[in-house]
């Protein structure tokens, strides 16, 4: 009676038995697969019906989609794990067709695919092989060895490199096995004289050739049973680990591997400071913004399922960095997690299988809510900036609460907290380093409009400045009558009269631009400076300009960010209502934020696409490239830039305060570490400039801390916002004495003017 081992290879009954188990198998896992994926569609077409025509790149964008997914641009922020992630990508990318191969031999007695120069086949296998083995314990030393805050660790993170790690050793170990098993000689695994015909030569197998004489040195025989039991060990054991992962995939934040190119191709076409307009006249419509997960579009949805988890988007969040709870990676897991299970409770079908194995629970019912402690947050932020506690914080307080129905959970309250809602200042910056082309933003203000238009709910600070922008159109509710008192203030400063359009209007004359003061100009004393420098600027340069004077009124952004979609699109309206009777067709505003509305926004409401919007360092630096501008004095100053967000990672504006800076004789720019598109937020944005901060420590003060490390005697920005956060910023480091927050346009006029 012929040995088990014998059996293995020689009996053609045990070979079909192979075949028809493996068939088995591979068609169990690809059902499997295929259930869960389609679950999760299901869950995710809980949502509201989105377009995706709507999302399709334009042609020329393309390019973006393929330098994100194929050339990893993001990634590449940080260089060495993008690097990483480049090696999985394209590893398994080739690992595939040496996946077929292997496959094809189990089953075929050893023999391989009909591949043309298969030595060198072989060969780029052995290399991917080792590379990706080579990147999952950089990975394991990122998480474990240097810590990096952004990653979070145990056994579910760590699973993937598990999977990745014996995928790569039972390939290793399968070839190594069967070349033991086809070698000729005992003695000559790697360069026998005999060897079967299909023996990969030794010097294209330096990997899985050394394994192999390892192996021999244990004392298994080349074309021994025992060689070719281990073969088959080795075989079954890849084949099983592939599938397992598998159907592991799409139950994990693996599940990206097929989502994020899907999102990546739909992410959004439009500016990412245009806000999707609400409907407020749809009769229909039960309620205005987001108050459930199934409020979100279903395109919201399917960012849910493309994050990877890998914390970029929390790592540059200013709440984040300075103590807030909020952590935009949180914010997408949870609603993730809410979303899953929300939607097996809805739809009746579990998203786990086999059932109860990936699950954090087996027993249902249950349902995620922020429920457990704030372990050492608040207490263990010591300043400066750091998510750990952030991170720490989110990590305890996501649990499970047991019978719970996961239908009756609150989207707000429960799975986020209004006080994450309200911690956001609207950056981007989570955006911006998002590989997978994730949108944070706008969950977030789809939350805040439900807050504000169905609720009622929101900081009390909030409320006030909604109040004072409805009744005087301005967020201090000062008198509406004074808003054009800055006119006559300027005259008196600079001896420059500002017309209002209406004046020139009576007298039959049109100005070539309007310059739009924006609450902080007409009205704060400090914001009020560089408008009139503004002005002097543009007068020297021979520009014809006016203003609105008392018929401006706030562009409502504030309003938007807040969350009143309705008190926002009624300024929107009223605002455009007057450009349209003047005719304007070019505004030019010292605000980032109502540059943004204007040129991103109001379009949505009517205002002309035609209408040329810019922000005065814009309109500056184009005014010095033609030579009317010419800055003459020597400023001794180092310079440091302070990026608006609404300028800069919201419209792309980073180098026009740059070029200003560079013109002025004497000037140094001495640029942040996080500067340009990863700039840090300096606390103000998305109506927080408006609302106290609770915890942690204020943002402008982590800001300026960090322009104080490159040692400037100016800190320069563009924003009325930005100026006023750095300066309170200067006051309250006590650094007030040495250094300086100024506008770029008054280091400009300084330079053309003198003092
Ligand atoms: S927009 Fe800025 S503050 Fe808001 S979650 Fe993103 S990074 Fe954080
Ligand atoms: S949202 Fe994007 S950046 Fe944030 S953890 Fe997920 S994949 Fe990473």
């Amino acid at each position: 009676m012929p040995s088990f081992l014998a059996l293995i290879h020689d009996d053609q009954w045990l070979k079909w038995g192979r075949w028809t188990l493996f068939a088995a198998v591979v068609l169990l896992a690809i059902s499997m697969f295929a259930v869960v994926v389609q679950r999760r569609i299901l869950y995710m077409r809980l949502g509201v019906p989105a377009v995706f025509a709507r999302y399709r790149r334009k042609p020329q964008s393309k390019s973006g989609f393929s330098g994100q997914v194929l050339g990893h641009r993001k990634l590449l922020n940080d260089v060495r794990s993008g690097i990483m992630h480049l090696v999985y990508f394209y590893g398994f990318i080739v690992l595939q067709f040496g996946a077929a191969d292997l496959i094809w031999k189990g089953l075929n007695d050893g023999v391989p695919l009909p591949l043309p120069y298969y030595n060198w086949f072989s060969l780029t296998q052995e290399m991917a092989v080792t590379l990706v083995f080579a990147a999952v314990l950089y990975g394991a030393f990122r998480r474990y060895g240097e810590r990096l805050p952004r990653l979070k660790r145990g056994w579910k993170p760590s699973l993937v490199m598990w999977f990745i790690g014996l995928l790569m050793l039972t390939i290793l170990f399968s070839l190594a096995f069967e070349r033991l098993a086809q070698a000729g000689q005992p003695g000559m695994v790697t360069s026998s004289s005999k060897p079967a015909a299909h023996l990969v030569k030794a010097s294209y197998a330096p990997v899985s050739g050394q394994l192999a004489m390892l192996l021999e040195g244990t004392g298994i025989q080349p074309q021994s049973a025992a060689a070719r039991a281990g073969f088959e060990l080795f075989w079954w054991l890849h084949l099983f680990v592939l599938l397992s992962f598998l159907v592991y995939v799409p139950q994990s934040k693996h599940f990206h591997l097929l989502t994020a190119p899907v999102n990546l191709w739909f992410r959004r076409s439009t500016s990412p400071g245009r806000l999707t307009p609400l409907n407020l006249e749809d009769e229909e419509a039960e309620s205005f913004g987001a108050g459930k997960v199934e409020h979100f579009t279903q395109k919201q949805l399917l960012d849910l399922y493309a994050c990877v988890e890998c914390g970029r988007c929390t790592n540059v969040c200013p709440a984040s960095n300075t103590g807030k709870l909020l952590s935009p990676m949180h914010l997408i897991v949870k609603l993730r997690d809410h979303l899953t299970e929300k939607g097996a409770a809805i739809t009746s079908k579990s998203p786990w299988l086999p059932a109860g194995l990936w699950q954090s629970k087996a027993n249902a019912p249950y349902a995620h809510v922020m429920g457990g402690v704030l372990p050492a947050w608040e207490t263990a932020y010591e300043g400066g900036t750091t998510i750990e506690p952030t991170m720490a914080a989110q990590a305890g307080a996501w649990s499970i609460r047991e019978a719970a129905k996961p239908e009756e959970v609150e989207l707000i309250g429960e799975v986020l907290t209004e006080e994450e809602l309200w911690a956001c200042t609207t950056c981007r910056n989570c955006e911006e380093q998002c590989p997978v082309g994730n949108e944070h933003v706008d969950k977030i203000i789809d939350m805040r409009r439900y807050l504000v238009l169905m609720e009622g709910r929101l900081p009390s600070d909030g409320q006030r400045a909604l109040q004072n922008i409805e009744r005087q159109s301005n967020p201090w509710g000062l008198p509406r009558a004074e808003r054009a008192a800055w006119i006559a203030d300027c005259e008196s400063r600079t001896g420059i009269r500002v017309a209002t359009m209406q004046e020139l209007r009576q007298q039959g004359k049109k100005a070539d631009i309007l310059i739009w003061a924006g609450s902080m100009g007409a009205y704060d004393i400090r914001s009020r400076r560089v408008l009139y420098d503004v002005v002097r600027l543009l007068d020297h340069a021979g520009v014809s300009f006016a203003t609105l004077g008392l018929e401006e009124k706030s562009s409502g952004d504030t309003a938007r960010r807040i969350g009143n979609e309705l008190l926002f699109q009624e300024l929107c309206r009223e605002n455009i209502e007057t450009l349209s009777k003047y005719d304007i067709t070019h505004i030019v505003t010292a605000c980032p934020h109502t540059y943004n509305t204007f040129k991103n926004e109001y379009a949505d409401f009517g205002l002309s696409p035609d209408v040329i919007v810019e922000h005065h360092t814009e309109l500056l630096a184009r005014l010095l490239t033609k030579g009317l501008l010419k800055p003459v004095h020597t400023i001794d100053e180092r310079v440091t830039v302070h990026d608006s967000c609404y300028l800069g990672r919201y419209n792309g504006t980073y180098e026009a305060p740059r070029n200003l800076l560079r013109a002025i004789p004497g000037v140094t720019i001495e640029e942040m570490e996080r500067s340009r598109s990863n700039g840090m937020c300096c606390g103000a944005g998305g109506g927080l400039m408006w609302m106290e901060e609770h915890s942690g420590t204020r943002v402008n003060h982590a800001r300026t801390a960090q322009a104080l490390e490159v040692r400037p005697s100016v800190i320069s920005s563009a924003c009325p916002y930005c100026l006023t956060m750095m300066e309170d910023g200067l006051k309250a480091l006590s650094a007030d004495e040495k250094v300086i927050a100024r506008d770029v346009a008054e280091l400009l006029a300084e330079s053309i003017f003198g003092e």
